[in-house]
């Protein structure tokens, strides 16, 4: 496995492990308030600072496919990540649903957050493309295809593949 492809599989692993903790993070808490009162704010605020998390480790794998192909230290910062922590929107999205819903949106919340960041991120920095890393049912189809760095890959909600950014 190429260095890249290493620093791709750990990327999408901590994202998941992120996610699924965000999950049962707001499956705990709906037990508890049986989604009613302060269920949605605070989990929203939960999912919020997961988004955050998201993106910083979006970042920080960009950041480190970067480096070790260039030998410099290079720096990401995914603009307009406040998209993601926008308690309003996430509260609504959490607010009166069942558990299964909730957890559900709370383990996608995350994983669309460091994805759109990498969007956003990746064509202020890679020129060649990207190569998909498909590993989802709905992405396999598509694994190991390159396409340019701003394609809207691996759109649907809840995606856990990551793109490998060719440099
Ligand atoms: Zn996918």
């Amino acid at each position: 496995m190429q260095a890249s492809e290493r620093l791709a599989d750990g990327y999408r692993q901590d994202t998941d492990t992120l996610a699924a903790e965000t999950s049962e993070a707001v499956g705990t808490w709906w037990d508890r308030t049986e989604g009613l009162g302060p269920f949605a704010p605070v989990a929203a605020a939960a999912v919020a600072q997961a988004n955050r998390r998201a993106v910083g480790l979006a970042d920080r794998y960009l950041a480190d496919v970067l480096t070790l192909a260039r030998g410099e230290a290079v720096t990401v910062f995914a603009t307009d990540a406040g998209l993601y922590v926008d308690g309003r929107l996430l509260r609504r999205s959490l607010s009166d649903q069942p558990r299964h819903i909730a957890t559900v949106v709370a383990r996608n919340e995350p994983l669309d957050a460091g994805r759109a960041a990498l969007r956003r991120s990746m064509p202020r920095h890679v020129a060649r493309g990207v190569r998909q890393g498909g590993t989802c049912p709905i992405c396999s189809p598509k694994n190991g295809t390159i396409v340019p760095a701003d394609a809207d890959v691996s759109s649907h909600k809840g995606c856990a593949c990551v793109v490998v950014p060719i440099v």
